[in-house]
């Protein structure tokens, strides 16, 4: 069992005892667990093992991600945040010196997230709609990235009324998109060119990704404000 950097700052690779590889990151906060995920103890070192059938960024990053802009020291507004089983992982990559800005509208699973942020600190939770960016306007400063997993209709432009708010000129979009969310009657393919023309109309598209087998009809887009 060995663990080595992988081709993203912050993002490991984990071989395990029966050869198969795995994605990890650095604990932040060691001794603490998420969502159940194995801790792994490496030279001095505690790493998390990111499972792709419960984060569909690991997915992207296991399915061939090129373009990974979450990075030590980044500012990163996450729409949907949920109880932080992937921003955990974000907010070990971003480290001390980055802050992870996430907004949920449900009340009752934001507070599931409010316990892990006592000693995870880079992270800060938000009650608030996505849809309603001047909500949360006064909390979040500039950021370098803005990460959504909203699942709804409107998603795209839910991250083109957050990123002319919030992000940074040159600063990138990544957007989990669900076909089903948008036109359960549409193809999948369809649902994603329709989508991908939405984002065009306001960020540069730099990449879309299939997150099939872990999820179904879901695909990743990174996107880069001009
Ligand atoms: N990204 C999370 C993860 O990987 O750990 C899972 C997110 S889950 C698929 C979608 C979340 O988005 C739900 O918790 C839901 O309550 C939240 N959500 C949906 N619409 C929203 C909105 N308009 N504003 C804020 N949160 C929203």
């Amino acid at each position: 069992m060995r663990i080595r950097k992988g081709k993203f700052p912050g993002v490991y690779v984990f071989v395990d005892e029966d050869g198969s590889e795995k994605i990890a990151t650095k604990n932040l906060v060691p001794g603490q667990k998420v969502y159940g995920e194995r801790l792994i103890k490496f030279e001095d070192e505690e790493y998390r093992v990111w499972n792709p059938r419960r984060s569909k960024l690991a997915a992207a990053i296991l399915n061939g991600l090129k373009n990974f802009p979450i990075k030590p020291g980044s500012k990163v507004l996450y729409l949907g945040v949920a109880s932080g089983t992937t921003a955990s992982h974000v907010s070990d990559i971003v480290g001390w010196e980055g802050k992870v800005f996430g907004v949920e509208f449900s009340p009752r699973v934001l507070r599931e997230l409010v316990p892990l942020v006592d000693e995870r600190r880079n992270i800060v939770p938000i009650l608030g709609d996505a849809t309603k960016p001047e909500g949360y306007r006064a909390l979040v400063p500039k950021v370098d990235v803005i990460f959504e997993d909203v699942a709804q209709p409107t998603q795209a432009k839910i991250l083109i009324d957050n990123a002319k708010v919030f992000l940074k000129s040159g600063g990138y979009g990544m957007i989990s998109v669900k076909s089903r969310s948008i036109d359960v009657t549409k193809e999948p393919e369809q649902v994603f060119k329709e989508v991908e023309k939405e984002l065009a109309s306001y960020f540069e598209v730099v990449e879309r990704l299939s997150l099939e087998p872990y999820e179904k009809d879901h695909a990743l887009f990174v996107v880069r404000k001009k």
